[in-house]
């Protein structure tokens, strides 16, 4: 798998605070803004901007770096666990597939065991 530079990193910054950013994107910027220590100081500035604004006006007790933190690991366990599903659905079809040939082997054996 390919991963996204700092300048494109940057690019997502926005979109990731207003949570447009989706699916590859979205685990490609995640993965860079964790290894990526500059980045990471770039996203937390931006963030606690845009939240800081939006939250002026209510005077709200906030812990903005443990937020984003927590947005990051939250959005990230969501991201492994939409693949790990993905996983686990490609296994049972599998399973049932040999299933179904085990008992239409069986169910064949039986049928022609009775009849001849
Ligand atoms: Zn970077």
């Amino acid at each position: 798998m390919e991963y996204i530079d700092c300048n494109t990193c940057e690019q997502y910054m926005n979109a990731f605070i207003e949570n447009k950013l989706v699916g590859e994107m979205l685990w490609q910027f995640l993965t860079h803004v964790e290894r990526c220590p500059d980045c990471f100081e770039e996203l937390e500035i931006r963030y606690l901007i845009a939240e800081a604004l939006g939250r002026l006006e209510n005077g709200e007790a906030i812990n903005l770096h443990r937020e984003l933190a927590h947005k990051i690991k939250a959005t990230k366990r969501a991201m492994y666990f939409h693949y790990f599903n993905e996983d686990i659905l490609r296994t049972l079809e599998i399973i049932s597939m040999v299933i179904i040939v085990y008992e239409v082997f069986g169910f064949l054996s039986d049928f022609f065991g009775i009849v001849f």
